[in-house]
């Protein structure tokens, strides 16, 4: 049964603000909480958290597209700070101080990754809880990472996480689109990512955040190659992080390279 210490969790824009403009306190709320229980079980969660882009709309009261420069740099400046300022309420009303990591690619070439592990293992050493983000206001196209799936997996693999959990607003990886075609079955475990696993992501994107089922599978592929495996779960399955330490077989996992032999049933524990 694979052990879950070091969890890196990602939660996207569309399930930070839960069908709102801005993100849904109730929702935070009801994550920090289990993220809270996950530390007091032993656990080191790692939060990704989207959103800040999707905030700074919000508060700016804009409807048109926000995703070209610099007004995209703009928005997540004055959404970044609201995001942070919840999460930091928040955990702080359950007794846990958070930290804040905004990062971009260069965090994770060969040369700066040492210290980015090492400050989230202190962080980690001090029972704070690392929240991060891309740092949207500074990356340009050649130094962002582009969308907080990779980001997520790249962070996993810098720390040598055990799990990857990718909250979304769908239930895991499905055979077609389910928004769309009726027949699409839900993938529960995928041993091995091959072509068809793309194809099956490929036409699947979310509405409101950058990533879709696509982002999600070459995230995965980054984690796999690291000895982390990936569980894609829905963000509105109730306390879905404390079903899935329960081993409740919920989403789509998706094993690491070297785990690929074992059997499904064995892939499914994670306490
Ligand atoms: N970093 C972006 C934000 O906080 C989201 C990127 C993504 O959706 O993957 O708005």
């Amino acid at each position: 049964m694979k052990t879950m210490n070091k969890i890196v969790i990602k939660v996207g824009t569309s399930s930070l603000i839960q069908g709102n403009a801005l993100p849904s306190n109730r929702y935070l709320s009801e994550l920090a909480q289990q993220i809270v229980q996950l530390q007091n079980q032993g656990l080191q969660p790692i939060l990704v958290s989207s959103g800040a882009v999707a905030t700074g709309r919000a508060i700016l009261k804009l409807s048109t597209d926000s995703r070209s420069s610099p007004l995209k740099q703009t928005l997540a400046s004055i959404g970044q700070v609201k995001i942070m300022q919840v999460w930091s309420e928040l955990f702080a009303s359950f007794g846990f101080q958070v930290g804040q990591l905004l990062l971009t690619k260069e965090n994770f070439s060969a040369h700066n990754d040492q210290l980015l592990r090492e400050t989230l293992d202190c962080l980690l050493q001090h029972r704070i809880i690392p929240i991060i983000n891309e740092n949207d206001t500074a990356a340009t196209h050649e130094t962002g990472v582009g969308d907080n799936d990779n980001l997520a997996a790249l962070v996993a693999k810098s720390i040598g996480a055990d799990t990857l959990i990718l909250l979304t607003d769908q239930e895991g990886l499905y055979t077609a689109d389910p928004r769309h075609n009726p027949e699409a079955k839900l993938i529960s475990h995928i041993p091995q990512i091959n072509a068809k696993i793309y194809t099956f992501a490929a036409d699947s994107t979310g509405s409101i955040g950058t990533g879709g089922m696509a982002t999600k599978i070459k995230a995965a592929k980054i984690a796999s190659r690291s000895k982390t495996q990936t569980i894609i779960a829905s963000s509105r399955y109730p306390n879905v992080l404390l079903a899935l330490l329960a081993g409740k077989p919920i989403g789509t996992l998706i094993s690491e390279e070297s785990n690929t032999h074992m059997n499904v049933k064995n892939q499914r524990g994670i306490n």
